[in-house]
């Protein structure tokens, strides 16, 4: 399992391994808490913050997405749109393959490597201005 949590004070991300009890911050350097419940099976709270309210998304590279997407665009004149069919193509080739990373709606916390918990519904935008703290981009 890793855990990518947001600073408490200064929401910087940090990856966390399961071996890190506490790590400091690479932006404030204040230690950033972590609890790790090594319960077999799904996640069901935010090994973070305790929460039971959590997220399932995929964990699809957005920057990486936008920049296929970009070079589908630029190339879509001189190729006559074959590049943007072909971007289309890839997106759904590769889509089944993401993998899930499931995340908490009170800390943003993000967890891998764990078997999604199939309770986990996708984000719902409501839930979140309920109980978000950090906006994570
Ligand atoms: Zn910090
Ligand atoms: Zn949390």
């Amino acid at each position: 399992m890793e855990v990518t949590v947001f600073c408490p004070s200064c929401g910087a991300p940090q990856d966390l391994g399961p071996a890190e009890a506490a790590k400091p911050c690479a932006g404030c350097s204040q230690e950033v808490p972590f609890k790790v419940d090594e319960a077999p099976g799904p996640v069901v709270s935010c090994p973070v913050c305790g929460f039971d309210k959590l997220y399932a998304r995929k964990d699809f590279p957005r920057r990486l997405g936008c920049l296929i997407v970009a070079i589908g665009a630029a190339l879509s004149y001189p190729t006559h749109f074959i590049s943007l069919a072909a971007v289309l193509v890839l997106e759904l080739i590769v889509y089944p393959f993401v993998p899930f990373v499931t995340a908490c709606y009170r800390c943003g916390s993000q967890i891998r490597g764990i078997a999604r918990n199939p309770a986990h519904g996708s984000f719902v935008h409501k839930t979140a201005l309920e109980h978000e703290k950090w906006k994570p981009t």
